[in-house]
């Protein structure tokens, strides 16, 4: 079968979001499921089209592992182009031109022979999604709307292909304004172009999410500049989900991958390091910074510097997010409120000891992880023991440190064989493809809105859950905590907050 190579953390990404998760069914239905993505050439030629048939690939590619690619009159061009974008990202990816599958997604009028069609488009800030009539595309050159509209399609791709009693799982009709983060319409005055940021922004972690927010920016019309601020490098296990990753950007940075996206109006500076190293190099004065990480440690660390105007994404089983912190100190809560504990993630090392099977160590697993020691053998023993492996086979991570052991033993699926339920845990998150890119579009959005209306605006939380229709209250304010254990409450950070800030 055509699966890609990384299919290990597709199955890992769905175990936790599908009740009963059988791999062997999993990997059989992705075999005998051919996905359609069928558009007309007139919507190809439209600036939002190709945004999200170029999303849409990104996306679907990553999972099944076959695609049915057709097109309308005129449209050949734009389905090579299409068929070229799957294949860097799964080169054993079979692609057939049939135009008849169980589901696909319609793009424009074109009337395959689809059993289900989702039928996607886009309005400027806004995305659409039927599952009964076409949907028409903009041409401006706002991509916010195109991409959550793909990002929304494969969600009711995933839930069609995998769902019991899918029919009632649909979007049936939505319209969902990236502008307002609200189901419903943008304010048509709102404009789609000729966005312009004053200061610099910047962009810390550029995984799964932040890809996503790269995508976004790179292809918006927004004056200005980010800094990509990420260690790592991109390794095969992340093309499960990062939409700008080819196979043959594995070993690559990840900041160098985001920066080479953004060859149109906006500028990137990619910065291989942390954000304590950034900060330290480039000042602590920023008046936008977007976190796309993956601990709540991390992202309270960017808090506590006190950028002017912070806003927050995160995936969870099924879920994901986006936070809005516009000013620090206020009556709104700040990323340090949402991520005290009780927030909605847990901290690293309690998730690291979790998956490792070895809760009990907690505090250990909490030092290894700050020094980066290797894992005493009397430690590395118990974790063998409990996940069922072999001494032998863990045998490469011996001497390294825990975060290694985590990040490419659990995260990677190396050490962890699929289907035992106990070993499938929820905390070791894999997200899918769909649900990281929406929330790194959504951050991305967050971003730009702030270039349109410079108000200062509440604190608000959006929450989408991708196995389900759109709740009809997508967004809430939220307030601080006020139970004095937060540092926005804390005198001396508000008055550095202030001081901060003062001039302008
Ligand atoms: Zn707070």
């Amino acid at each position: 079968m055509a699966l890609a190579e990384y299919h290990q953390r597709s199955s890992l990404a769905a175990s936790q979001i599908l009740e009963g998760f059988d791999p062997a069914a999993f990997e059989q239905r992705l075999g005998t499921t051919i996905v359609g993505l069928a558009f007309d050439a007139e919507i190809s030629n439209a600036a939002e089209g190709r945004q999200l048939l170029d999303m849409t690939v990104r996306l679907l590619a990553r999972v099944y592992p076959r695609l049915d690619l057709t097109a309308g009159p005129g449209g050949t061009a734009e389905v090579v182009r299409l068929r070229r974008l799957a294949r860097a990202i799964n080169p054993r990816i079979e692609i057939t031109r049939h135009g008849a599958s169980d589901v696909g997604i319609e793009v424009g009028a074109v009337h395959p022979r689809f059993a289900t069609s989702i039928y996607a488009g886009s309005d400027g800030w806004d995305a659409l999604v039927s599952t009964s009539s076409p949907q028409a595309c903009g041409d401006t050159p706002n991509p916010f709307g195109a991409g959550t509209a793909a990002c929304l399609a494969t969600a009711n791709v995933f839930r069609r292909v995998f769902l019991d009693g899918w029919d009632t799982l649909l979007d049936h009709n939505l319209r969902l304004s990236t502008y307002e983060l609200t189901r419903g319409k943008t304010p048509p005055d709102v404009s789609n172009s000729g966005w312009t940021l004053g200061a610099e922004s910047v962009l810390v972690g550029v995984g799964a999410i932040g890809m996503g927010t790269v995508w976004a920016l790179s292809r918006a019309p927004l004056d200005g500049v980010v800094h990509l601020v990420d260690p790592e490098d991109v390794d095969v296990g992340n093309l499960q989900r990062y939409v700008l990753a080819r196979m043959s950007d594995v070993g690559r940075s990840k900041v160098a991958l985001g920066a080479k996206a953004f060859t149109g109006q906006m500028q990137a500076r990619p910065h291989k390091q942390k954000w304590a190293g950034f900060i330290a190099e480039q000042g602590f004065t920023w008046s936008s910074v977007l976190t796309a990480m993956d601990s709540a440690e991390a992202r309270v660390d960017v808090q506590a510097s006190l950028p002017r105007w912070l806003a927050n994404a995160w995936t969870q089983p099924g879920d994901l997010g986006v936070s809005v912190h516009p000013t620090f100190g206020s009556e709104g809560a700040c990323l340090g409120c949402l991520y005290l504990p009780t927030g909605p993630e847990r901290n690293e090392d309690e998730i690291v000891a979790e998956a490792l099977g070895i809760p009990g160590r907690l505090l250990e697993v909490r030092t290894l992880l700050h020094l980066g020691a290797p894992v005493p053998d009397q430690v590395f023993s118990e974790i063998a023991q409990a996940l069922g492996i072999p001494t032998e086979e863990m045998r490469r991570f011996h001497g390294r440190p825990i975060r290694d052991l985590y990040v490419e033993g659990i995260c990677g699926a190396a050490l962890l064989a699929l289907g035992d339920p106990a070993q499938s845990q929820r905390a070791v998150h894999v997200p899918l493809p769909h649900q990281s890119a929406l929330a790194g579009i959504l951050l991305a959005a967050a971003l730009a809105r702030k270039a349109v209306d410079r108000g200062p605006g509440l604190t608000a939380v959006t929450r989408l859950d991708v196995l389900k229709p759109a709740a009809l209250d997508i967004t809430q304010p939220a307030r601080a905590r006020g139970d004095g254990r937060c540092i926005c409450e804390d005198e001396d950070y508000r008055s550095v907050y202030g001081s901060k800030y003062s001039s302008d």
